[in-house]
Parts: C-alpha cells; structure tokens; sequence
C-alpha cells in the first residue's frame, strides 16, 4: 500500500510538473497531435494524457487562441459592460475549484503551451474563456436583474427510424452567434483522451468543450443542442456547464449517462434542449435542461428539432419569460418550418445531403418564401430590419449562422462528419460593405471583418 501511495504521489507530480519538461519531452508530446487547416477549418488531433492533450491544443493553436480571447474580450467589454478582469474574477471565485484535476491539468497543459509560444494567459483566462456563455449571458444578467438576455443560439435536428432514409440516426447542427464570435468557431477537435472515449466535435480555439455543442464519441453517442431563448437563472455554487458538457462527450456510453452527468450538480448555466441519439440503440432523445426543471422525450422512431423554444410548459413558465405563441420571432418561425421539412417534405428522406439542406434552408414560414432574415433557419440577423428583439439583437445586428454540421450514424460509426464554416447557404459577410450601410456596428471592425463561407467538408478522426 505504502509503495502504491509512493508511485501514485511521483504519477501526480510528473502530471503536475509536465509543463516544465525538457524540450525532448515536449517534443514526444507534440509528435502524438497534428494540425491541418482545411477550408476554413482548423482540425486537430488531440492525444495523451490531460496535460498532454492541453499542451498540444495551446502549442498548435495560440495564435488562434490569442486572437479569439482579445476579440471575445474586447465584445465583452462593449456589450456585458464588463472587462476580462470581471471574469477572471468569476473564474477564480466559482468556476476554478469545481474543475475536476483532469480538466485543471489540460487548461493547465493549454496554458504551458501557449506560453511556450510566448503567448501570456493563465488557468483563470482560459476557465473564463471557456465559460463564455454561461458566466455572459446566465450570470451577469442576474446581477443586472435583467430578464431575458439569455440568447437563442442554433438550428438542429435529430431523426431515426421511418424518418430517415436508412432507418439509422441523422444529426444536424448549425450554430448561431454573433458573428464577431462565431467567426472563431473554427476548430474541429479529434481528442483521445487518456480516460473515457475518444470524441470529436467542432469548438473554439482553447475551449476544451464543444460550446455550441456538436459531438460524436466512439461508443455511437451523438450530442448536439439549441438554447432555451429567454431562460432566467444560474446557481454559482453548482458545477459549470462546460465541464459538464465535455464530461458527457468523454464518459457517456447511452443517452441515460448523457441526462446524468448533466444533471449532476447542474448550475442552468447554458440552458439547453439537447438533442442525444445512440447508434447502438437506435434511439434519439431530447433533454430539456434548466436549473429547476428538466424533461426527456425520447423514440426510436421520430424526428426532433430545436430553434431554441423550450417544449415543457412548466420549464416555460417558471424559467423563461418568452411568449410561445407569437410566430414572428425567430424560434417560432424556424419551429415552423423545420417541423415541416423533417415531419413532412424528408421524412423518410432524410441523411447527410437533406441534412445540408435543411440547415442552409432559407424560407421564412411566417412569410411563406425566401428571406433573409431572423426567421430562417439559416439565420440572417445583419440583414433584418426588426433584428431580433427576444435576444435584444437591434435591427440588422451582425449574429446569425456562422457554421453547420451533419452526420449519420454510419458516419459517425468512422468517426466522421461533414462541417461548413460560413453561412451554410454560402452567403458571405463582407464587412467592408455591412459597416458602410451600418456605421453603428463599426465598433466591431477591430475584430470582426469578414466571414467566409466555405465548401462543405468531411471530417475523419485519426483511428
Ligand atoms: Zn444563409
């Protein structure tokens, strides 16, 4: 027992000290990852120990980190009225301590590598970082006693059985985000850890979750979410969202481990209605996560969709203030055509090509035809007169779809799935020409110029 403890103290100190290795050992760390930017993407093979992993992750993309941090900071600053000290703050009194060390160990592993790329941030930059959503949008706005900042971010949709075209799970994601954000929600992260299943998903620079939550692991569990518009809370005391969230990517084996590991000690940071499926079953489920209230629906044979509007009437009322019944927001009006597309115009059609489809689909239901616009499902805010006034977006504010993603199960059985930065539609925003006709938004032109759209692109995890 004595020689047991004796090891396990000199595991943890070399885990501890890993960082201030000598440069051969950093050398062998780095040969296990590799990095390939791929239109418009930036793929990472991520492999070891949680040290190792975050120290590849730093090393290979500080510039990228670097870049992403100044640009959320400097919106943060313009738009929560709260500079990055604010959330280091918040990192250090509520976020920090209730990481578990594997996840201490590869933002610490981030931390070492960036700083041998001579790029200066800390455990409590990257925490915050990392916490984006849930401390910007669920925590401050309690302290402003604000009450309806959380925003919607995201279309999605999962189906399986008599409603897609092999009888097998289909998954589709696009995520919406001010673009000035967005922009740098441009990596695909093929991670192997050390424990748990080897996950790929597409986040930010730096982030060791997902953040808007597209994830396959090797155990057939698919995950992806939309926002719950207009949610109302945040427990500082509970376990943050992000980690919760990469916990389920890593450990869970079935859509019961998923709703598990994310009600546990659940803080409502980034109220989700998460959208899970498992190959092996066959069955999708929807998770509707708040802080008081949750739900799960799940099927072998349906279709499920999120545009951001919760479905349980209690959840609805005691957690959100939104309306459910005026179809001229964005949620609803995207409710409305989506339930159409998978429920009607694709079922039994559906797989990765009508995946593409439906997220790069830009008919407003409310108006019956095309539009660019905050009702569609590719999502258009800068070019919409109302804005989007249930997320407190002012007329033609630069948010919307900045990237997509679709897989199917035998797809993701190889580990792979296709991934679109830019518009799904192929729209591009040119920034030039938008802060011309919108001189109140030129406040973003320091971080925000243009936002490419790129091809459609697949994805393989290293084996
Ligand atoms: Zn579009």
């Amino acid at each position: 027992m004595k020689h047991f403890l004796i090891a396990a103290l000199c595991l943890s100190l070399f885990s501890c000290n890993q960082s201030s290795t000598k440069t051969t050992d950093k050398k062998d760390v780095l040969a296990k990852a590799s990095r390939e930017d791929k239109n418009g993407w930036i793929y990472v093979h991520l492999e070891g120990s949680p040290s190792d992993i975050g120290y590849q992750h730093g090393y290979l993309l500080a510039n990228d980190i670097d870049t992403s941090i100044q640009a959320i900071s400097y919106y943060l600053v313009h738009e929560t009225h709260r500079d990055w000290s604010f959330y280091r703050q918040a990192a250090k009194n509520f976020l920090w301590d209730k990481l578990d060390r594997e996840y201490k160990d590869e933002i610490n592993g981030i931390v070492a590598g960036l700083h041998d790329q001579n790029k200066n941030y800390d455990s409590l930059d990257l925490t915050a970082y990392n916490a984006l959503e849930e401390l910007a949008f669920y925590y401050v706005p309690l302290l402003d006693s604000a009450k309806n900042k959380a925003p919607g971010n995201c279309s999605a949709f999962i189906a399986t059985g008599s409603y897609t075209k092999d009888g097998k799970i289909v998954i589709g994601h696009n995520n919406w985000t001010e673009y000035i954000i967005g922009q740098h929600w441009n990596v695909i992260a093929d991670i192997v850890p050390e424990h748990g299943h080897h996950l790929m998903m597409d986040c930010m620079p730096g982030f060791i979750h997902s953040g808007d939550d597209f994830v396959i692991n090797d155990n057939g569990i698919l995950i992806t979410e939309t926002t719950i518009t207009q949610f109302v809370g945040f427990d500082s005391t509970k376990t943050p969202e992000f980690m919760r969230a990469r916990k389920a990517a890593q450990y869970a084996n079935s859509i019961d481990d998923v709703v598990n590991i994310f009600l546990k000690d659940n803080n409502g940071g980034y109220a989700n209605d998460w959208l899970i499926g498992d190959t092996k079953t066959n069955e999708v489920a929807k998770f509707e996560l708040g802080l008081k209230n949750y739900r799960v629906w799940r099927s072998k044979d349906t279709a499920i969709i999120g545009s951001n509007f919760a479905s349980d009437p209690k959840l609805i009322k005691e957690e959100t203030t939104f309306n459910i019944n005026d179809n001229t927001t964005s949620p609803n009006a995207r409710k409305l055509r989506m339930v159409q597309l998978v429920n009607v115009d694709m079922k039994g059609k559906l797989d990765d090509s009508t995946g593409k489809i439906i997220e790069a689909d830009h008919v407003d239901a409310t108006a019956g035809k095309r539009e660019n616009n905050r009702c569609v499902i590719c999502g258009h805010i800068d070019e919409d007169p109302k804005g989007c006034t249930e997320w407190d977006c002012a007329p033609y504010y630069p948010m919307g779809a900045v990237q997509s993603k679709v897989t199917t199960a035998d797809l993701a059985q190889h580990m792979q799935f296709w991934a679109h930065m830019g518009h799904p539609c192929g729209e591009n925003f040119i920034g030039a020409s938008f802060y011309k006709l919108h001189p109140e938004y030129a406040w973003q032109a320091k971080y925000l110029n243009n936002m490419l759209s790129y091809p459609w692109t697949l994805f393989n995890a290293k084996k």
